[in-house]
């Protein structure tokens, strides 16, 4: 046994303990969920977005907002002009975490901050939004 770089005991023939380990493959798992709501989002390819969600997702576009419809809720991207979209994971616990989207439009710039959880078959049920633009 000798130690991982968190501090954790580790076996010889790993490079990380478990912890670690699961950590890494969440992180990279939030990151391909990410990246694929992205490159939907700026193709504009709502049935690929949705299927990114549970049917029943507990969706909201904003804080105040009821529980929305994904599609409709979504469907709205069509009629806008996306130059860019970047984002920034601000927290993470497992599967639950807080993303900054910064979203570049032909005439704006807005923020939009989401808090997001997903589930073991990486679907998200929920989701918050704050969103302001420049
Ligand atoms: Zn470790």
């Amino acid at each position: 046994m000798n130690k991982c770089t968190c501090g954790n005991f580790k076996d010889n023939k790993y490079l990380m303990c478990l912890d670690c380990y699961n950590s890494k493959v969440e992180s990279e798992n939030i990151n391909n969920w990410l990246n694929s709501l992205k490159e939907n989002w700026l193709n504009k390819n709502i049935n690929n977005i949705v299927s990114l969600f549970c049917v029943d997702c507990d969706c909201y576009d904003t804080p105040f907002s009821k529980n929305g419809n994904l599609r409709e809720d979504w469907s709205e991207i069509k009629e806008q002009t996306i130059l860019d979209i970047q984002y920034k994971i601000l927290m993470r616990n497992k599967y639950e975490f807080i993303v900054e989207f910064t979203i570049q439009y032909e005439n704006e710039i807005c923020s939009a901050i989401n808090h997001i959880k997903l589930n073991e078959a990486l679907k998200c049920f929920y989701l918050k939004q704050w969103y302001m633009c420049k």
